[in-house]
């Protein structure tokens, strides 16, 4: 009954009000506060909130010293089963760790490790400046900067994770350190890809930029023709244009959902995030149909079949890009993502999309099925950027341009979960062994979207996850985090 022991040490430590036990409104309110259901039917002995690193520091000192076990939670965004929740032990759930204070003389926004993107670009927008974090404005900033992620400035600015300067880190001795290019810079690259294999993350310093409100929004259609292909077609030309424009941001995608009437439906994600955007394609608040549009975004905006109650063009500021996906997206439903990698060839996408839209049809009759397939660009420039900020773990080679291929999915009953994960597994199998035959697999797998069958620091190489193992020794010599915080996925076994 280890946690049950570490349960009296920190109720005996802690004011009551950080220490929620099952049956208590905190606990229920905190348990059920997850994206996917999933994860809120683990039910740890009890869920701590600490109010600083050194509550943090302490916590873990406590959990050593009686053996006990722990999930590390930010904002409990991630789907993945447990990455964030735990049976038998203690959540430690970093939401009061929120403040963020913009330091525009350092060029950097310091947030707590508990903070969501949306009050993290109100901050940054009052200023004048951007960041590179979550596209909804409810995702949180832990899981996000510690694997990788995209935002609207990827194309220019590089992953999420290549923008974090610094971070404060509550090490398994419960020393706390900071982590950046010149102290613990190991420690710092591991972190940037690494998850929560090292310590507890307690804030996060991330780059700053100029930026100001920019054009884009969602364009829905019916499938029909070759109007989804043209699109996939568009995105691949876009991101194997030698003088590509690093101000756009484009997401395709194909998707089913009753809602829709039970046709398949494209969905296009389309940003220009130029300085020039709102005075050379529109004033704020007007709509695209009346203002012009960024020129290599017009095969996306052109396509065939729109829905035009929901087609949401305009000149947007930051927050109101980021609420925008915040509203469209789910919550407190049964959720699954998984995914690949290929590189940005047409037919071997056109292929993917194939394969998904057959394997799919025996779940569209599933109560409450929402299924998605999103193509992510990772065009060249991201990766480069990568190289130039200081390099990340993924192991992404920066010579050629890919397609993340996510397969997301949300349902409402458990019992059918038994039937949704092998369809969905056995198609993206498909989908991997298709790009294989082509030459156009890739083995990267995004932390973030991955499911508990994947692999993701193998997909890293193995001289990025000898590396990433090398650091875990160095800095965890004991392997708390390899033995004591089961969620998520780990380094050594
Ligand atoms: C609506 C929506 C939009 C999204 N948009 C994007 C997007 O634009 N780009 C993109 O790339 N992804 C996106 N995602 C993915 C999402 O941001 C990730 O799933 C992310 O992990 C959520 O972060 P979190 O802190 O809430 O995760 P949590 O579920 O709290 O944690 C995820 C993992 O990170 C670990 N962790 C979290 N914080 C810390 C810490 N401080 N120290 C150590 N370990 C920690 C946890 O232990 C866990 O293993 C989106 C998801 C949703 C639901």
């Amino acid at each position: 009954m280890t946690s049950k022991q570490a349960l009296d040490n920190l109720q005996q430590t802690f004011t009551g009000d950080q220490v929620a036990l099952p049956g208590t409104e905190a606990y229920n309110r905190l348990n059920y506060e997850y994206l996917s259901i999933r994860q809120s039917e683990y039910t740890p002995s009890a869920i701590f909130e600490p109010n600083s690193a050194e509550d943090v520091a302490q916590f873990l000192r406590i959990i050593k010293a009686n053996e006990a076990k722990f999930a590390i939670r930010g904002a409990g965004q991630q789907p993945l089963e447990a990455c964030s929740n735990i049976d038998d032990g203690i959540t430690l759930s970093l939401s009061r760790l929120a403040d963020i204070e913009v330091k525009s003389d350092e060029g950097i926004v310091a947030v707590g490790a508990g903070a969501t993107w949306g009050p993290v670009y109100e901050k940054v927008q009052a200023a004048g400046l951007g960041v590179g974090g979550s596209r909804s404005a409810k995702g949180g900033v832990g899981g996000l900067a510690l694997s990788g992620g995209l935002s609207f400035f990827s194309t220019r600015e590089g992953f999420i994770c290549d923008n974090v300067v610094n971070l404060q880190v509550v090490l398994a001795s419960g020393e706390i350190i900071q982590a950046n290019a010149t102290d613990n810079s190991d420690l710092w690259r591991a972190l940037k890809g690494g998850g929560n294999n090292f310590g507890v993350v307690t804030r996060f310093d991330l780059r700053t930029f100029p930026q100001g409100s920019f054009w884009g929004g969602f364009i829905f259609y019916a499938v029909a023709g070759d109007n989804y292909s043209r699109q996939v077609e568009a995105m691949v030309n876009e991101l194997r244009k030698p003088d590509a424009s690093d101000e756009t941001h484009i997401m395709v995608n194909l998707g089913y959902s009753k809602q829709f009437g039970g046709s398949m439906m494209g969905l296009n994600e389309i940003y220009y995030t130029g300085p020039d955007a709102a005075s050379v394609y529109g004033s704020k608040g007007e709509t695209t149909r009346k203002a012009s549009v960024p020129p290599m975004l017009e095969p996306f905006t052109s396509v065939e079949n729109q829905v035009d109650s929901l087609n949401s063009l305009r000149i947007m500021t930051l927050i109101e890009g980021a609420t925008e996906h915040a509203v469209a997206s789910q919550e407190h439903v049964r959720c699954a993502y998984m995914n690949c990698t290929v590189r940005a060839d047409k037919d071997t996408l056109l292929a993917a999309a194939e394969i998904y839209s057959k394997a799919i049809e025996p779940l569209k009759p599933v109560e409450g099925i929402t299924l998605c397939l999103t193509l992510n660009g990772y065009p060249s420039s991201i990766l480069r950027r990568t190289v130039e900020l200081g390099g990340n773990v993924l192991g992404l080679d920066a010579r050629e341009s890919l397609v993340s291929v996510l397969l997301l999915t949300y349902w409402k009953n458990k019992e059918d979960d038994e039937k949704i994960i092998p369809v969905l597994q056995k198609a993206l199998g498909d989908i991997e062994k298709d790009a294989e035959h082509r030459g156009h697999k890739v083995p990267y797998v995004y932390l973030n979207y991955t499911s508990s069958f994947q692999d993701p620091f193998t997909s890293y190489g193995e001289e990025n996850k000898r590396f990433l193992q090398e650091v875990s020794r160095r800095y965890d010599p004991r392997g708390l985090f390899q033995s004591s915080v089961p969620g998520g996925f780990k380094l050594l076994s």
